[in-house]
């Protein structure tokens, strides 16, 4: 590496609900210059469940960073250089901790978990006739996907985290806040904060006047007092308490898909980006606007970059499984031994000869929201197998976009000429391929695919008393995409979509039927 070329560097953390990673960049051309990441475990204690260790998480970050910097000395990069840290992280997932000791008092709620449909049927009958005042608030359908009702149910269920409540002792956090409060010293001195992003996830955030509500707090019976404070997403939170970077600045903070909004430079009003992980989501920019969807979407926040800066929305379109179809066809399957093998299987099928998968293991998030949805796979013969499944796998991803796409089409009024893609998922090019095919525009990768981390980073490095980012367009300019253009008709495409929506209906009421 040439130092001539180097500037300030800028880390971020991004914390995904697959793996866990920390990336070095330059932060005068925005290059990767290294990085390390480590798979986490998931538990799935009971059908529905989704847990994982929030210790677990904590250390994967540190390691992470330690071999981060070894691998940037052996390259003889002078890690002193690094300036600021950005965190990014999977949202809505929940934690409760102990403020004393440290300690997570439970494991953390992934935002994938269903333990609460009893909870959201209760809650929603509290709710008096057509009275919208959640949505209204939050931007969000009181569902199991977000923080306050999981953390209504450990509250409600946890008899450590009852007591630790009663004792002033508990704090609660997204990921984000976990991360943020021990990475500056925990018990000692720890910062107990989240931003706006993050917050926004919680059904506890106010989106229009961006404070936690009260009503909301009293609704879910949370109380104020376990809430971290409300940042901004692009200020010093922090200095690093321990580790190869001690005392630098964690100045950035926005939930992944907001950073990858970011991280593809989709700052105008109407730009989107679609990132494929574990689950698969698709925000559209609405500026300083809040508009609400007829069809299924979220309205979020999709970024406040520094105190003092305008908040922008986003409409969201969620999928709860993507990535985590290919992980279950390997883990509970076996049918492959490493996600990446699930493209040479589909390749060599090359259809899935009239089979339907329809992944439905969370229920259906957008634009159904229908918790009692469950997974099929129908249209088998005896001919079907093991190939034509895992193409059946990845067109269901292609499929969810498309619904999604189709809804945010409906609801922005101008469709979109083309679709701006990154996550673990886009490397496999025949998913882009069959994405192209059935959305019947151009699908547009970067060939840099960490824009989450990068939107962190980017953030990191353009707080106030940082500065060494600046969030102008030109920055990336240097970026080279990979297109992929469609390849079959419309008409075609057409037939596949709706008898994709055929199976859709067969998955709805498993769940209670
Ligand atoms: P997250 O941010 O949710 O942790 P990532 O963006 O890291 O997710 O993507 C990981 C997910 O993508 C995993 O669920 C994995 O199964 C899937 N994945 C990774 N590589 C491929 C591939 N080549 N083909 C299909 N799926 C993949």
């Amino acid at each position: 590496v040439n130092d001539e070329f180097l500037g300030p560097l800028v880390g971020a953390v991004d914390q995904g609900t697959s793996s866990t990673r920390f990336l070095v960049f330059n932060s005068k051309t925005a290059e990767l210059l290294s990085h390390h990441q480590v798979e986490l475990k998931q538990q799935f204690p009971k059908e529905g469940w989704v847990e994982q260790d929030p210790d677990e998480i904590l250390q994967s970050v540190y390691e992470c960073i330690e071999r981060t910097c070894e691998k940037l000395t052996e390259l003889n990069i002078d890690i002193s250089a690094i300036k600021a840290i950005g965190v990014s992280n999977q949202r809505e997932t929940t934690v409760v901790w102990d403020k004393y000791t440290g300690e997570p008092l439970y494991n953390a709620v992934v935002w994938l978990d269903l333990r609460t449909q009893g909870t959201v049927e209760t809650l929603s009958k509290r709710i008096p006739g057509n009275n919208n005042f959640v949505k209204s608030k939050t931007g969000l359908p009181l569902s199991t996907y977000f923080s306050a009702v999981k953390l209504h149910w450990i509250l409600e269920n946890v008899r450590d985290v009852k007591q630790a409540v009663e004792e002033e002792r508990a704090l609660f956090g997204t990921i984000d806040s976990w991360l943020i409060w021990s990475l500056t010293g925990g018990p000692n001195g720890g910062v107990h904060c989240t931003d706006v992003t993050n917050a926004s996830r919680t059904m506890l955030f106010n989106i229009h006047s961006l404070e936690w509500d009260i009503e909301l707090c009293e609704f879910f019976e949370i109380p104020m007092t376990i809430l971290p404070n409300i940042r901004s997403s692009s200020e010093i939170y922090g200095l690093m308490k321990a580790g190869a970077l001690e005392g630098v600045p964690l100045s950035g903070c926005l939930g992944d898909q907001s950073a990858a909004l970011v991280g593809q430079m989709c700052f105008q009003d109407g730009q989107a980006k679609n990132t494929y992980g574990t689950g698969c989501f698709l925000l559209c920019n609405t500026g300083q606007k809040c508009v609400f969807s007829d069809h299924g979407l979220l309205t979020t926040v999709a970024y406040k970059l520094g105190r003092d800066k305008p908040v922008c929305y986003a409409l969201e379109g969620s999928v709860a499984i993507a990535g985590a179809v290919v992980r279950w066809l390997r883990d509970n399957l076996g049918i492959i031994e490493s996600s990446e093998e699930i493209e040479n299987l589909a390749k060599e099928a090359g259809t899935s000869y009239g089979c339907y998968f329809v992944p439905a293991f969370s229920g259906l998030y957008a634009p159904y929201w229908e918790p009692s949805a469950r997974g099929i796979i129908c249209g088998l013969t005896q001919f079907t197998n093991k190939q034509h499944i895992a193409f059946a796998a990845l067109e269901a991803v292609c499929f969810q976009t498309r619904e999604i796409l189709d809804a945010m089409n409906k609801d922005c009024g101008i469709p979109l000429s083309h679709l701006q893609v990154d996550g673990g998922m886009t490397n496999n090019k025949i998913l882009m391929q069959l994405q192209a095919d059935i959305l019947c525009i151009p699908v547009v990768k970067p060939s840099m695919p960490e824009t989450t981390a990068l939107g962190a980073a980017m953030a990191a490095g353009a707080a106030e008393g940082v500065g060494v980012w600046s969030l102008e367009p030109e920055d990336l300019s240097a970026v080279t995409m990979e297109r992929f253009e469609p390849q079959i008709n419309e008409e075609e495409s057409e037939i596949r979509y709706a008898t994709w929506k055929k199976a859709v209906q067969k998955s709805m009421g498993w769940a209670t039927g």
